[in-house]
């Protein structure tokens, strides 16, 4: 018996649609030159949520439009009452057996997928990276400091994590421009300023906080404020990165670009891939303590220029993104609707398991081959693209791809 919800739209019931009436993502987009709107994934098409609130078909807030600048953020802060209501509502507007009237009205407010150009979804906050993922931290970590240090002694105790730039964050098949910076290699005194030769990805999630809070959070409360998740590609240059990276962590290897997937899958649809975060090593103090399975079980992947190089899953992850929120907030951290929270590299244990080139050609020693030559990081003109899939009982949500193509440095910015 397949868990497919089936819909009136052909296209949402196909076994291979990564937008099944199971998923009902969120995101922003536009058509020809038009405005930028608010919509909904259903099948091939888009459901025009800006238009729909507009007309009066459909409303979060009876009182408010809150759909009617191009990003979910107001829609975020009325909170998880109003998301599941919301998402109810359009479920059986779109469902199998609902009313003609509101087929012929649907139709009339949407969109086919392929004529939309996509926006950023919502309004980044503020972005915060974790390093959340075990074998990433153990990988670069013996690689930058040897197997007896590959951890550092915090890290089994609570998430790692920085504050990234919200400036830096752009919706997937936006270009990304190899940086600048101060490299330094070890056969040197002084550094030099060049374009970065080893500039990487990082497959990562990224949770969406919905409601915000003032002070601390238990894990729970953590996990009922997260929106939606998208996939996340921490673009990192690894050479700027060896060189700034003590005392304070990562600074300008971060700052050039992080891709997001363009579609935010809701929380509620991820319900049926919940699963536990890996055994501990030692025990959690009890504020950021596992209290039911919040990890999720999605199968991602990278593609350099559509060729598959690794492929792993959400379930790696050490800390669920609930645990680093709350671990966030411990200090009283505020956190905002539309705080975006990076997972940190995902890894598995395997080799073809490895979340960034960086692990991939262990730290450039080792060549990758590809079908467009061999690689250790990043070449000019190369398309990266993360992909993410949870694979349901006859249905799988998708996110969409959270693709980049890199350009070839600007000119010398200091000389002319
Ligand atoms: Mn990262």
């Amino acid at each position: 018996m397949s868990d497919l919800k089936r819909s009136w739209l052909d296209s949402a019931n196909a076994p291979d649609t990564d937008f099944p009436l199971n998923n009902l993502p969120y995101g922003v987009f536009s058509v020809d030159d038009g405005d930028l709107r608010c919509g909904v994934a259903i099948g091939d098409r888009i459901v025009d949520a800006t238009g729909l609130e507009a007309a009066g078909h459909l409303r979060a807030d009876p009182e408010a439009d809150v759909l009617d600048a191009p990003y979910w953020n107001d829609f975020m802060e009325l909170g998880p009452t109003t998301w599941y209501a919301y998402r109810q509502v359009l479920s059986m507007m779109l469902a199998e057996g609902s009313d003609e009237h509101v087929q012929d009205i649907v139709t009339t407010f949407s969109v086919p997928m392929a004529k939309a150009r996509l926006h950023m979804p919502f309004r980044v906050a503020e972005y915060t990276d974790f390093y959340a993922g075990r074998h990433h931290a153990t990988n670069v970590g013996t690689m930058f400091r040897g197997p007896e240090n590959a951890l550092p002694p915090n890290w089994l105790h609570m998430p790692i994590g920085y504050n990234g730039r919200a400036s830096s964050v752009v919706v997937s098949g936006t270009p990304v421009k190899r940086p600048w910076g101060q490299l330094k290699s070890p056969d040197h005194d002084v550094p030099i300023f060049a374009p970065s030769r080893r500039f990487d990805i990082e497959l990562e999630m990224g949770a969406i906080v919905g409601v915000p809070s003032d002070g601390p959070l238990s894990v729970d409360q953590a996990f009922a404020n997260i929106f939606g998740y998208v996939l996340l590609n921490d673009w990192s240059a690894r050479d700027i990165q060896a060189w700034e990276y003590q005392p304070l962590g990562p600074f300008q290897a971060k700052a050039t670009a992080t891709t997001i997937s363009p579609w935010i899958v809701p929380a509620s649809a991820l319900a049926p891939f919940r699963c536990a975060t890996p055994e501990r090593e030692k025990p959690l103090l009890p504020h950021l303590a596992d209290t039911a399975p919040m990890n999720h079980d999605i199968d991602l992947s990278i593609t350099l220029n559509g060729e598959t190089i690794a492929q792993t899953n959400a379930n790696e992850l050490y800390y669920s993104a609930a645990q680093q929120l709350a671990h966030h907030a411990t200090s009283g951290c505020p956190m905002r609707a539309g705080d975006l929270l990076g997972s940190g590299t995902i890894s598995g244990p395997e080799k073809h398991q490895r979340g960034s080139l960086l692990e991939l050609s262990w730290g450039g020693k080792e060549t990758i081959d590809t079908a467009s030559g061999p690689r250790t990081f990043i070449e000019d003109g190369d398309t990266l693209a993360l992909h993410g899939v949870a694979r349901g009982n006859g249905y799988r949500l998708g996110f969409g791809p959270c693709t980049g193509t890199v350009e070839p440095a600007a000119k010398d910015p200091f000389t002319s």
